[in-house]
């Protein structure tokens, strides 16, 4: 079905398997286990010579259908969902390296994977190297005889950088490593990395996929080949998604193309406004022509997305971080929170808060200031949203 049909078709009709009560809509089998007819088929779908279900920590019907749906939307042979986007991460770096191997990553990636690179996964043996999503002769200069995998997010959060996929995709591959994209902020309705020559996909289900806030889940996608190991660790590993979340996370992506074109008109038109506000310093948003990689994004991603980003300008006596606070302390309508990808339009201050644990010196060489604040934009009426930050029309 994946060749015939557009991408909305495939997220409404992908994936989708039907019990024999002809239900319309997908079920959701809160089961951990599933019964064999006798001793002889429970030895052959354990010894995997047939195909079925068998333990929920890595067969279950409901996630299949999730895992499914988002390959099809994705374009990639085989899904592995997990318990959250840390953990697809985690289970892409187990699945793949091993001790003393290394992996080249960019700067502006996720706080958190910034923190299992180098804190944790750097305890086992794992060796990181961090560079600028933008600048390709790092990521050239940076490949070592064991470099395993290139690790890169586009757009990046916060500061919505966009790094070229072909390009990376070409320098991994000449160092005969893969090319990883955490695919959150795009998600396959926006960009779809594969195509672009990526060989894995991460995602953060909790935040478009999911789209209202719900649950936690993430995935990893690429070939057969590449997903196999990757298999093999969820299953013994167990960093499994549930069945209720991948319900939660079926239903999303059937409206996943409507919502993302409706979170980038906003954004788009919020980046416009924000840009003309006398409050403002800087606005990133991959949507505007004053965007450093603009002609690239235009290129890569179909709409800017649902992030934007912007600096406040301090006003006489405030420090850098006071005047990003104020921002945000003045709202009453966003939710201060730092979740994305809700219905719900959220606002927060990286600094303190999602890239807190961040040395200030690799924050400042991330380029990410005291007086930057990041909104997701949901999907509330934009003039409501301008009020909320009236703050900013003022010098
Ligand atoms: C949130 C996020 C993650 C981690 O996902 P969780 O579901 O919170 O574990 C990874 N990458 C990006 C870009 C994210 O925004």
């Amino acid at each position: 079905m994946n060749d015939q049909y557009h991408l909305e078709t495939l997220a409404v009709r992908a994936g989708t398997l039907t019990t024999a009560f002809g239900e319309n809509s997908e079920a959701m089998f809160l089961n951990s286990s599933f019964r064999f007819e006798n001793a002889a088929q429970a030895a052959a779908r354990f010894g995997g010579t047939e195909p079925g279900n068998i333990y929920s920590r890595f067969t279950n019907p409901t996630v299949t259908m999730f895992q499914d749906k988002l390959a099809a939307l994705e374009g990639a042979e085989q899904c592995v969902a997990t318990s959250s986007g840390m953990s697809a991460i985690l289970a892409c770096v187990m699945g793949l390296c091993s001790a003393g191997d290394h992996v080249v990553a960019s700067r502006s990636i996720f706080g958190t994977t910034v923190q299992l690179f180098t804190n944790i996964l750097k305890r086992w043996g794992l060796d990181v190297t961090l560079v600028s999503l933008t600048d390709a002769a790092e990521w050239k200069a940076a490949v070592k005889p064991n470099t395993k995998l290139f690790f890169a997010e586009t757009p990046s959060n916060p500061l919505t950088e966009v790094g070229d996929i072909a390009e990376l995709a070409t320098i991994a591959h000449a160092a005969g490593a893969y090319l990883v994209v955490d695919n959150c902020f795009c998600t396959p309705a926006l960009q779809q990395p594969l195509k672009l020559g990526a060989d894995i996909i991460i995602h953060s289900a909790t935040k478009y996929i999911d789209g209202q806030g719900r649950v936690l889940g993430g995935a990893v996608l690429g070939s057969m080949a590449i997903m196999e190991p990757v298999y093999g660790f969820l299953r013994t590993a167990g960093v499994t998604m549930s069945a209720f979340n991948a319900w939660v996370f079926i239903k999303g992506l059937e409206t996943l193309q409507v919502r993302m074109e409706a979170h980038a008109a906003r954004a788009l038109a919020l980046a416009q406004w924000l840009e003309q506000q006398p409050g403002i310093d800087r606005v990133y948003y991959p949507g505007l022509p004053s965007h450093p990689q603009y002609d690239l994004a235009q290129k890569q991603q179909r709409l800017g997305g649902g992030i934007v980003s912007f600096e406040v300008k301090p006003r006489a006596g405030q420090t850098q971080k006071e005047a990003a606070w104020a921002v945000i302390d003045a709202t009453r309508l966003i939710s201060i929170t730092a979740n994305l990808g809700d219905v719900k339009s959220t606002i927060t201050h990286p600094a303190t808060t999602t890239h807190s644990r961040v040395s200030p010196e690799a924050r400042a060489a991330s380029g990410i200031k005291d007086n930057l604040v990041r909104i997701a934009v949901g999907l509330e009426h934009i003039e409501d949203l301008k009020a909320d930050l009236q703050l900013l029309t003022q010098q």
